[in-house]
């Protein structure tokens, strides 16, 4: 099915409206069509999500990353630098009951519910927003790779190889492993009252 989608993908539509770039929209599709994949797995709770022809693609959000967070995310060659395709469902965005994520380290909880819904981002959407100084650590040395009040300018900045200011490893540093970096309790649904 996802192939006649991405086939689609290359005609003209006349009713796209401007909900969202359809550059993203041909990108996602024929990424998913090449792996004979129409579903998608979210990189936290790994819950199933259709992928749609039209915007909003997903029930929940793209987005690329230079770290592979999980075996099912795509690998995909994005102006010539290796990424991952990756997917996060609504309910993971939106900290749902159950799906809330916080921080191992400072317990702050991660908040997703102010991205747009069905799209992609072009950065890493957990690397963007450091909480801690843990998540700006060198990945070597575990010294901090910015002073801790230090920002950069641009959410996409985090998802960049820079060189540590101590050791000098050119490294993603600000993109962790999500196991490492998250916690996040799942509530088994209660079960059938007899
Ligand atoms: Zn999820
Ligand atoms: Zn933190
Ligand atoms: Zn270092």
């Amino acid at each position: 099915m996802i192939n006649s989608l991405a086939f689609r993908c290359l005609l003209k539509t006349e009713d796209e409206g401007n909900h969202g770039n359809d550059d993203t929209r041909c990108f996602i599709l024929s990424t998913l069509a090449s792996q004979g994949r129409s579903k998608v797995q979210c990189v936290l709770c790994e819950e199933y999500m259709l992928v749609f022809d039209r915007y909003p693609l997903v029930d929940g959000t793209f987005f690329l990353s230079p770290r592979q967070h999980a075996k099912f995310c795509i690998e995909v060659k994005v102006e010539g630098r290796m990424q991952f395709l990756t997917c996060v469902c609504m309910g993971c965005l939106e900290g749902v009951t159950g799906k809330a994520v916080s921080c191992r380290f400072c317990k702050t909880r991660w908040d997703g519910s102010s991205l747009v819904l069905g799209t992609m981002y072009s950065y890493d959407i957990f690397a963007a927003m450091p909480c801690c100084v843990e998540r700006i650590k060198c990945n070597s040395c575990f010294k901090p790779v910015l002073h801790p009040a230090q920002r950069l300018n641009y959410f996409s900045d985090y998802s960049h190889m820079v060189p540590c200011p101590h050791c000098r490893t050119l490294d993603t540093h600000f993109v962790k492993p999500l196991g490492y970096c998250y916690v996040q309790r799942m509530v088994r649904p209660l079960s059938q009252w007899p």
